[in-house]
C-alpha cells in the first residue's frame, strides 16, 4: 500500500450513535462543549455534547477504514504507555494487578482460566492477568501484526492480531477492555461482540475516561484531555450506562482517579514525559486529589456480565476506588 493511502482521513460528525431516534430514543440535537487545536495533526476538532445521552463527540473524527493508520507503530506514548522496566513501571503493574483483582471481586470472584485483553497496548494488564491468574491462558489482541516486546515469549500468553482475533471463536471467562471503548466507531456493537465471546457466568471489565472529571474541565484543552484524534468518545455515567445497556450487559459502574499530576506538569512545560515529571506528580497528588473532589475523577470503571435471560437488569451501583 502506498503512502498516500495510509493517511488517516477525518469525516463531520452529524449524529450520536449510541441512540435511535426512531426508537423513541431521544434527539439527535449536538451541541458544541469544546474546541481544540492539535498541533501534531494540525487540526482543530469540535467536541460536541449529544443532548439526550450526554456523551461527548469528537468532531471530525478519523473514518473507520483509515483508523489504524492513528495507530500503527505505537507511536503514540500516550495510547500505548510503552513499558521501560523502571521502578514507575514495577508501581504502575502493581496498581495494573490491584484493579484486576478488584474487579474480580466486585464481579463475584468467578474462577477465571482463560482471559482476553482486548485493545492491550503495551501489554501491562495483560501481564498483570497472567500473575493474578496464574494458571489462566492470555490472548492478548491489537491492531498490530507484532506483539509489544514485553508479551513475547511469556509462556500461556498469545498475541493475536484483530483480524486473526475475529476468525476465532474462543470464549473467555475474564475480558478487559480498558481504554478501548472510546477510541472505536460503534461502542455499542463492540461491547454485544465481546459478550459473545464471555463464557457462561464470564465478566467484562472496561474503563473510559469521563467527560465530566476535573482532568477535563481543568485541562481539556492546554493538556488535550479530550484525546482528540484518538478518542472519538468520551463517556459519562449516564451514555456508559445507556451503551452497557443496549449491549445486553448488567454492570456495576463506578469512578476510579489515575495518577495524571506528573503528565499535567510535563505538557504543560513542553517537555517529554520523565521520571522527575512522575516523581513532582507524586508530590502533586493531593492537589489532584482536591480538585477531583469538586470536579470527579477522570475513570468511568464497569464490572459486566450478561443481562439475564429474562430482561432482568442489576442496579448499577457506584462505588469510589481509593487511589
Ligand atoms: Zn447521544
Amino acid at each position: 500500500m502506498t503512502a498516500a493511502a495510509k493517511r488517516v482521513e477525518y469525516v463531520p460528525r452529524c449524529t450520536c450513535p449510541l441512540h435511535d431516534p426512531s426508537r423513541g430514543q431521544g434527539n439527535q440535537t449536538l451541541r458544541l462543549w469544546d474546541t481544540i487545536r492539535d498541533a501534531p495533526s494540525l487540526r482543530t476538532f469540535r467536541i460536541l455534547r449529544c443532548a439526550t445521552c450526554g456523551v461527548a463527540l469528537t468532531d471530525p473524527y478519523p473514518s473507520e477504514s483509515t483508523l489504524k493508520w492513528l495507530y500503527v507503530g505505537r507511536q503514540s506514548v500516550s495510547n500505548f504507555d510503552p513499558i521501560a522496566g523502571t521502578i514507575m513501571d514495577r508501581l504502575k503493574g502493581w496498581f495494573a494487578r490491584r484493579d484486576i483483582r478488584y474487579a474480580h471481586a466486585v464481579g463475584g470472584s468467578p474462577s477465571v482460566t482463560t482471559v482476553l485483553d482486548y485493545g492491550a497496548g503495551s501489554g501491562r494488564f495483560s501481564l498483570a492477568c497472567k500473575q493474578v491468574f496464574r494458571a489462566c491462558a492470555v490472548d492478548a489482541v491489537d491492531f498490530d501484526e507484532e506483539p509489544p516486546p514485553e508479551l513475547r515469549d511469556v509462556p500461556g500468553l498469545r498475541y493475536l492480531q484483530h483480524e486473526a482475533f475475529l476468525g476465532e471463536s474462543r470464549q473467555y471467562d475474564f475480558i478487559v477492555l480498558r481504554a478501548v471503548l472510546e477510541h472505536v466507531h460503534d461502542p455499542i456493537g463492540t461491547l454485544r461482540a465481546l459478550s459473545q465471546r464471555l463464557s457462561p457466568g464470564g465478566m467484562l471489565y472496561l474503563e473510559v475516561p469521563c467527560i465530566d472529571s476535573a482532568y477535563i474541565h481543568y485541562f481539556g484543552r492546554s493538556c488535550n484531555a479530550y484525546g482528540v484524534p484518538y478518542h472519538l468518545f468520551n463517556f459519562d455515567f449516564g451514555s456508559l450506562r445507556l451503551s452497557l445497556r443496549e449491549a445486553g450487559l448488567s454492570a456495576k459502574v463506578f469512578a476510579k482517579g489515575l495518577p495524571l499530576a506528573g503528565c499535567v506538569l510535563a505538557t504543560t512545560l513542553r517537555q517529554e514525559r520523565s521520571l522527575a515529571h512522575q516523581m513532582a506528580g507524586v508530590l502533586l497528588h493531593p492537589v489532584q486529589l482536591c480538585l477531583e473532589a469538586r470536579r470527579g475523577k477522570y475513570i468511568l470503571a464497569a464490572v459486566c456480565t450478561k443481562r439475564h435471560s429474562d430482561g432482568l437488569i442489576d442496579e448499577p451501583v457506584c462505588v469510589t476506588m481509593a487511589t
